[in-house]
């Protein structure tokens, strides 16, 4: 099994199941993007509600709100967002991550994922989105980082650590 094979399986997993991921239940959980993705989001959708969300002075972060008929940029054919604009919490999903000063813990979201069992065998896929999620970071603020620890901090999780 490769890279490009897990590749390919996780992506066909994600066609039959047409984006589970991006209808959140509760209508009041936020997607995190960093200023990066958030600036090519907005070139491509200005008039989209993109805000920006802190804890207190040191921690801020763009995000947008998933209310619960579905992500603004949701469409009949999933993600409208071309693959190389999609943030880094969907591109990884289910795979998801928390940050304690400066360290990455992953862990396995199981809260929305039908497919989750499938996915979770898929372990070169799991690799490559530890390692990208890894180079991402390094990208991000620490405005980014500490509103991302304290975002992590009230999530509940229902989730399995898993060792990066
Ligand atoms: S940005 Fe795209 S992948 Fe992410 S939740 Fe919205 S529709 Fe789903
Ligand atoms: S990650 Fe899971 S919930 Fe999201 S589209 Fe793929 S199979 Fe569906």
């Amino acid at each position: 099994m490769t890279l490009s094979d897990d590749l390919e399986k996780f992506k066909k997993i994600c066609a039959k199941c047409k984006g589970h991921c991006c209808i959140r239940k509760t209508g009041k959980e936020v997607i995190p993007i960093s200023n990066k993705e958030a600036k090519a989001i907005l070139k491509l959708y200005p008039n989209k509600k993109i805000e920006l969300l802190n804890f207190n002075t040191d921690s801020r972060m763009h995000c947008f709100y998933v209310p619960k008929k579905g992500c603004p940029f949701f469409g009949s054919k999933g993600c409208i967002l071309p693959e190389d604009i999609q943030p880094l919490n969907c591109l990884i999903y289910p795979l998801a991550f928390s940050i304690k000063k400066d360290k990455i813990e992953f862990f396995i979201d199981k809260s929305n994922c039908p497919y989750i069992k499938e996915i979770v065998q898929l372990k070169d896929w799991r690799d490559y989105a530890m390692n990208q999620t890894k180079e991402e970071i390094k990208n991000w603020t620490v405005e980014e980082k500490n509103f991302f620890s304290e975002l992590t901090k009230i999530t509940k999780k229902t989730n399995s650590k898993i060792k990066s």
